[in-house]
């Protein structure tokens, strides 16, 4: 992918939009398509306004799953494989396919993926064909985490019963320990499929509990990766990777006008953490010496793998019908400040 000069100027930061077609009952009430995505020019065009947008890539409606993981995802998991902590953002309004873009189908057909399967599941069959090729000892562990109301949940765990799950920075480095969180280790790419089926089920069983928990919740799932490679001169190298890869809450639960908006603070729809999220991208973006990682648990959480020697990757999905035209905007607003 073209990498623009803000990588020399060490901001790793990727912004890439992927466009959903019209939904059957858009197409069936006539509603017509605003916006333009032209793929050789990285541009999104409204028509409405012919506002232009530029992105480090834009992908129109046709775009298949196997093409956003081949062009935005496969070189992510290099990194990855070379010890960087890197990780992938879906935001968007709720039904742009955010859960499409990551998760997608996650039924496997006798060991192969599906076409509509999604960024997790095709991530886990690439990560082990490649360590499988390597002469190299490895360890994988998946773990998955739902936040809620500033408040996790382990997915791969869920019992009502357990303790709460907490953050500890590693008072050693920068690196981040959620206690009594299940990290398991995985052997295949098919146990990674069987646990993030495992963690999308909980994560859909709770949601029938809670009308809006679906669209209000963000869900974290992480692979981490320990190569131990012996070099020539019998020296031993580890290298530990990590790759989060984060379905958002909806976008327009934080709205147009963001934490200003009173009236929505005081309903409790206002979410802390795609809030400041948001924040610490502008700051990472800008270069500023205070990041205001604490302020939110998503970014507590996955403050090992923002900002330093990290690669993140944001894919803001949008609606195309004019119906959405405000959300649209928003989504494409919030996305340019992030690069
Ligand atoms: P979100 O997670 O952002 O709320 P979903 O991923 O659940 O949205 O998508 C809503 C619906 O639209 C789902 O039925 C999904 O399969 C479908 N969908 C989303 N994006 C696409 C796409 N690019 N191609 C085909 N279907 C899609
Ligand atoms: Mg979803």
């Amino acid at each position: 992918p073209p990498r623009s000069e803000k990588d020399e100027k060490g901001t790793n930061i990727q912004v890439v939009v992927r466009c959903r077609g019209r939904t059957q009952r858009e197409i069936a009430e006539n509603i017509p398509v605003i916006v333009d995505a032209a793929s050789n020019t990285q541009e999104i065009t409204l028509k409405t306004t012919n506002k232009t947008y530029t992105f480090d890539r834009v992908f129109g409606q046709e775009t298949t799953q196997q093409h956003i993981y081949d062009d935005v995802v496969s070189p992510i998991l290099q990194e990855m494989l070379m010890g960087y902590n890197c990780t992938i953002f879906a935001y968007g309004q709720t039904g742009t396919g955010k859960t499409y873009t990551m998760e997608g189908d996650l039924e496997d057909q006798e060991g192969y993926i599906t076409r509509d399967a999604g960024i997790i599941p095709r991530t886990l069959y690439h990560l082990f064909d490649v360590l499988d090729q390597e002469e190299a000892e490895y360890a994988v562990r998946i773990s998955s985490i739902e936040l809620y109301n500033e408040e996790l949940k382990d997915l791969l765990n869920p019992g009502d019963d357990r303790p709460k799950l907490r953050i500890f920075e590693d008072p050693n480095g920068t690196g981040v320990i959620v206690q009594g969180l299940e990290e398991a280790l995985i052997n295949s790419a098919e146990d990674g499929v069987r646990a993030i089926q495992l963690a999308s089920r909980n994560r859909r069983i709770a949601a029938t509990k809670c009308n809006d928990k679906s669209s209000r919740s963000h869900c974290v799932f992480t692979l981490t990766v320990h190569i131990k490679e012996t070099l020539a001169d019998g020296e031993e190298l580890l290298k530990v990777g990590k790759l989060n890869l984060v379905d958002l809450a909806g976008s327009e639960n934080i709205g147009r006008s963001g934490a200003e908006n009173a009236r929505a603070r005081e309903a409790g729809l206002i979410n802390q953490s795609l809030l400041t999220l948001g924040r610490v991208i502008n700051h990472l973006v800008e270069h500023s010496v205070h990041v205001p990682y604490r302020e939110s648990k998503l970014t507590r959480l996955l403050r090992d793998s923002l900002g330093g020697r990290t690669k993140t990757c944001i894919i803001a999905t949008i609606a195309t019908a004019k119906i959405h035209y405000e959300e649209i905007i928003s989504t494409l607003d919030y996305a340019s400040r992030a690069k």
